[in-house]
């Protein structure tokens, strides 16, 4: 390995770049061994000097000068021909009139997706409020960039904006600062571009707190200065110590950036004479045996620190970053840290994914060891293998969180989602009632229905109707769990409601038939009383539980009633028969539930009883009750549970007859039947069947059956009928016509 060299860190303040041309670009490209067809890339460059022709700078120079500088930034990074062009393309969608189309037509679609996706992130705006939030912008970036480059692109955009703030008032100054310090370096730490991360956070400490940053450069200079025998003279040792170990091994050393040593000072609130591990001492060795030895040379010379030692070669950090990180102690007393790492290690940690390019064309001794390029070969594994080499660039297409989607609210809070989720995920995530009487979405302004999928980067805003409710059909729509759970908590509220009401009016009618008042039931003791020794926690716990099934209402009545009670009623087995509830056909299909003891009830749908046949109720959960014709198979299997069927009937009509046999005594003699038949037709009754005998001794007797409508028209009928001069008796004959109750006579 080449002889040991020291580096420190670059003094000079972090100025405004020069002017560059396109000839300084194609320079860069070649001094990279880049490949560069020089005709396509002057032709890329007149095409953005073109679209850009007019514009200037904040610093009154032309606006191409900037894609100039970014592309001239991104080919000293060693990027290739097609970034470069990106950087000199990066800002034409946004700010002039060429199009996506016009690109793709002249430069490819490649190009043209790329600087699309450059503009998109530019469109999002920042707005600045919590750590989370920025958090999740970030990942909103990553998660829309879909290509590493584009990315790249951006921070490189940056960076050279950053370098020309200071043309900018003050406060716009601040502002994009504390977005390149929020969201910009975190980003490139991400992607384990720590040079780009220390640049981007020094010129935005610089813009930000003048002061402080002017007053830590100058303390930490005269630091170094002062150190400066010192740490030579800690490199003089190690060097030493590796040589007589056989070791390969680099030694440089440098200071940490100025914004990281800011924050560390404020973090650990101690002034700079204070703190020690503002430089940091790095052994680049050859392989990863080696670095271990190295460690070994370095804790022999020096004593370590304890649960200072960092092994992230075996525990690589979230960006794949790999080194031996250990603080040791001087002989001064003083500590310091030295970082070990392979050469591709190295490179890795200072340009992450930048190193790709390198890696790519060879320039990188691959062979060295495998496990430095494991963040490379991870990237290339988010994408399909691609077997082409020339296809390799396509591997840096990126779905970083292809779980989570990022969308922003009306204010500019990002918010995230799992892929999948709609537009009434987000109304949920708002707020429940938002989600309860969500109607549907303006997404980027156009008006949307609620299952409307998310996507990365969509300005959600949710419309409402106070008339709009959940239904179960909702849970099929949503995709958070806390969506999920609200829709089901409010369908579970709701149909507790239902089954309490229809539990109480279960009681009640059954209670009226014992002629008591249920309401004075519902407050008694003794309702209490059984209340409490169920282990109930009130009497809608009682109602619910029969509303849904889960309980007979005869134990209830049993400890309500009076012993006397439940016998008088018990003495009547004709009226336990009778309907809880009664089912009223109405048009061809609905069914309404009449009277006092209103309940919900409806067809099944699985067979079509007709008003007439026999039909069984049962209570559903929640619903109210559904009713089946007894002959309908569905019941066989609701048999089984007993303790929900219901008796039910068909209503009676208003207009309803009923048939009633009469017998009448009467003398024989001619006229008499006409006469009978006349005074029934004149009370307004039907004569459904009559019939006369005679019984001898001048007796007969005729049987009838009329029809009407109640007790009392019955009792006028009977009088007028008696009334005739022929007529000795007329006697009602009980059960033993057609006049059952379960069929409704036809008036
Ligand atoms: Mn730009």
């Amino acid at each position: 390995m080449a002889q040991a060299a020291e580096r420190p860190r670059d003094p000079a303040p972090l100025r405004e770049p020069g002017d560059v041309g396109i000839d300084d670009v194609l320079s860069r490209l070649q001094e990279n061994e880049r490949a560069c067809d020089e005709g396509w890339l002057r032709g890329v460059v007149d095409f953005a000097e073109l679209a850009h022709r007019g514009q200037v700078r904040r610093s009154g120079k032309p606006y191409i000068s900037h894609p100039l500088g970014v592309a001239h930034m991104l080919a000293e990074l060693k990027f290739d021909q097609t970034s470069v062009a990106v950087g000199l393309l990066h800002d034409v969608l946004e700010d002039t009139g060429a199009t996506k189309k016009d690109l793709a037509a002249k430069f490819g679609s490649e190009i043209a997706d790329l600087v699309d996706g450059v503009s998109k992130i530019g469109r999002h705006e920042y707005v600045h409020s919590d750590e989370v939030q920025a958090e999740s912008f970030r990942k909103l970036i990553l998660a829309s960039a879909r290509d590493l480059r584009v990315i790249v692109v951006k921070l490189v955009d940056r960076l050279h904006n950053m370098l020309t703030l200071g043309h900018l008032e003050a406060e716009k100054r601040k502002r994009i600062s504390r977005e390149t310090l929020e969201i910009y370096a975190p980003l490139a730490h991400r992607l384990g571009m720590s040079r780009i991360q220390w640049l981007l956070e020094d010129l935005a400490f610089q813009h930000m707190h003048p002061h402080q940053y002017a007053d830590l450069r100058k303390q930490l200079d005269e630091r170094i200065k002062g150190a400066r025998r010192t740490t030579e003279r800690i490199a003089e040792r190690l060097r030493e110590a590796l040589r007589k170990t056989d070791i390969e091994g680099e030694i440089s050393y440098r200071v940490k950036g100025y914004y990281s040593i800011y924050r560390k000072l404020q973090q650990r609130q101690i002034d700079l004479p204070e703190l020690y591990d503002f430089l940091a001492f790095r052994i680049i060795t050859v392989d990863v045996k080696e670095t271990y030895a190295a460690l070994g040379v370095v804790h022999q010379l020096w004593h370590p620190i304890p649960g200072r030692f960092k092994d992230y070669i075996a525990m690589p950090k979230p960006n794949l970053y790999q080194s031996l990180h250990t603080t040791v102690v001087g002989r001064g007393g003083q500590p310091f840290e030295v970082q070990i790492r392979t050469r591709a290690m190295d490179l890795l940690a200072e340009e992450g994914v930048a190193a790709h390019w390198r890696y790519k064309e060879g320039q990188l001794d691959t062979d060295e060891n495998d496990a430095s390029i494991v963040w490379l070969r991870q990237l290339l594994e988010w994408q399909q293998e691609t077997p082409d080499p020339r296809t390799f660039m396509s591997a840096l297409k990126i779905d970083l969180y292809p779980d989570e989607v990022y969308v922003f609210t009306p204010k500019g809070d990002v918010l995230s989602f799992p892929r999948g989720a709609t537009t009434l995920d987000f109304a949920y995530r708002i707020h429940t009632e938002l989600g309860h009487h969500c109607s549907g979405a303006r997404v980027n302004g156009r008006l949307v229905p609620l299952r409307t999928g998310l996507k990365n980067g969509d300005i959600v805003e949710i419309t409402t109707n106070p008339n709009r409710e959940p239904s179960r059909d909702w849970l099929n729509i949503v995709a958070t769990p806390k969506a999920r759970s609200k829709i089901r908590h409010w369908i579970n509220a709701e149909q507790k409601k239902r089954a309490i009401e229809i539990g109480r009016t279960m009681l009640a009618s059954e209670l009226r038939r014992y002629r008591v008042s249920p309401r004075r039931i519902f407050e008694s003791k003794e309702m209490a009383d059984f209340i409490a020794a169920e282990g109930y926690s009130g009497v809608d716990e009682l109602f619910s539980r029969l509303g849904f099934g889960r309980g007979s209402v005869k134990p209830v009545l049993r400890a309500v009633l009076p012993p006397e009670r439940l016998r008088h009623r018990d003495e009547e087995p004709g009226r336990l028969r009778r309907a809880v509830s009664k089912v009223m056909p109405r048009d061809q299909a609905k069914l309404i539930v009449k009277g006092e003891d209103d309940m919900l009830a409806f067809f099944a749908g699985c067979c079509s009883p007709l008003p007439g046949e026999e039909i069984i109720g049962f209570v559903t959960r929640g619903r109210g009750v559904s009713v089946h014709s007894v002959d309908c198979p569905n019941v066989q299997n609701l048999l089984y549970h007993p303790e929900r069927e219901i008796r039910v009937e068909w209503a009676r009509r208003n207009d309803a007859m009923f048939a009633v046999t009469l017998v009448i005594e009467t003398r024989d003699r001619p006229g008499v039947l006409a006469r009978v038949t006349e005074a029934i037709a004149k009370q307004g009754s039907n004569i459904r069947h009559i019939e006369s005998h005679s019984r001898g001794a001048g007796e007969a007797a005729i049987d009838v059956v009329v029809d009407v409508r109640n007790r009392k028209h019955l009792n006028r009928l009977q009088e007028s009928l008696e009334n005739l001069s022929a007529v000795r008796a007329v006697k009602r004959r009980q059960g033993s016509s057609s006049a059952s109750s379960s069929a409704p006579a036809t008036a």
